[in-house]
């Protein structure tokens, strides 16, 4: 039997990604009948959908921040479980990007096509690394997809914060991370690095964390800072979204210092941009030395590249000897780098 043309069955429309002999899409940017979720950031997971299928994980975060979804019917999905969606098998493998995290397996007629969403492949303690599927197409994201991009060791910019903790012992330190995924790597970071401290919060980080603990994260001694009574601060880690490390909530912290943990800032005007006078790159994407990696890993003879600076990585796809090309999807604008 010769294997179909891939984009026969697996292919962008304005809605998104969308699989025929399935009838579903992938990370859709509306509502739909049905839809397969990679993972819970807003560019990927969003409401209104009459069937969702993702992790369990994925779904717990998707209620959490979707008012509980009560008019989408939800099936959960384990790593490695496997289930059929019309005509097609779908499977979910880990993507070791956020919680619950996974790259959809999709397999018809012989021909299997791995749609991964967002990932990374160093260790992340929130949740299970990366794992490789062989595949005939491989769909990969292309958020840092240049070389310069080449991210730190995590543990070396834990270690930045550390220090010039330990160096102002007067000033309060205001990281800013996002709320789904960086949050939550940053605190168990810290806490590998030997901080065993109250982790103050912004109130708009908690509920997620909470999600985290009740799967098993567990993220020590954290509370939200409206909970704080007579405390200065001082010599103390506070965790908020970018956005509030340089607003008007920032202003009650005994001479902050800002910080923010994202991988733009290898990128010098992203970083002033922030106003971070420390900026720490902790990346939840794959550097351009882990993309170029993966493509050899799950050692696809076809590659569709999405979801950020599609061309560089074609032409690195193309040079490898893999037909590559760009694969433009509706409604990409990344959320958690
Ligand atoms: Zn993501
Ligand atoms: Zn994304």
């Amino acid at each position: 039997m010769t294997a179909p043309d891939p984009r026969s069955w697996l292919y962008p429309t304005p809605r998104g990604l969308y699989c025929a002999p399935g009838d579903f899409y992938v990370d859709p940017a509306v509502a739909v009948p049905r839809a397969v979720i990679t993972h819970g950031h807003g560019d990927h997971a969003r409401p209104g959908h009459r069937a969702a299928l993702a992790t369990p994980e994925t779904l717990a975060i998707m209620r959490a921040r979707f008012q509980d979804m009560p008019d989408t019917r939800q099936q959960g999905l384990k790593y490695g479980e496997s289930l059929k969606m019309g005509e097609v098998e779908v499977s979910l493998a880990p993507a070791g990007h956020i919680l619950g995290s996974a790259q959809a397996v999709l397999e018809w007629q012989g021909q299997r096509i791995v749609v991964s969403g967002d990932y990374k492949r160093r260790p992340d303690p929130t949740c299970p690394p990366f794992e490789p599927v062989p595949c005939d197409v491989f769909i990969t994201e292309a958020t840092f997809a240049l070389p310069v991009f080449q991210h730190p060791s995590d543990i070396g910019e834990i270690a930045k914060l550390l220090r010039s903790v330990a160096t102002f012992p007067e000033r309060t330190h205001l990281v800013g991370v996002y709320a789904l995924g960086k949050c939550q790597r940053v605190i168990k970071l810290l806490r590998a690095a030997g901080w065993d401290q109250r982790i103050w919060l912004h109130g708009s980080l908690l509920a997620l964390c909470r999600l985290y603990q009740e799967h098993g994260v567990d993220l020590g001694d954290i509370a939200p800072v409206s909970d704080a009574i007579l405390e200065t601060f001082r010599g103390a880690i506070v965790l908020a979204p970018p956005s509030a490390i340089a607003d008007r909530w920032s202003r009650r912290f005994a001479d902050p210092i800002p910080a923010v943990c994202s991988g733009w800032m290898r990128v010098r005007a992203r970083a002033r941009q922030s106003n971070a006078e420390l900026p720490l790159i902790v990346s939840d994407h794959a550097d351009w030395p882990e993309l170029v990696q993966t493509l050899k890993d799950v050692g696809a003879p076809r590659v569709w590249v999405t979801h950020g600076r599609e061309e560089a990585l074609v032409h690195q796809a193309r040079s490898m000897g893999i037909e590559a090309e760009a694969l433009h999807l509706a409604g990409r604008e990344e959320e958690g780098a």
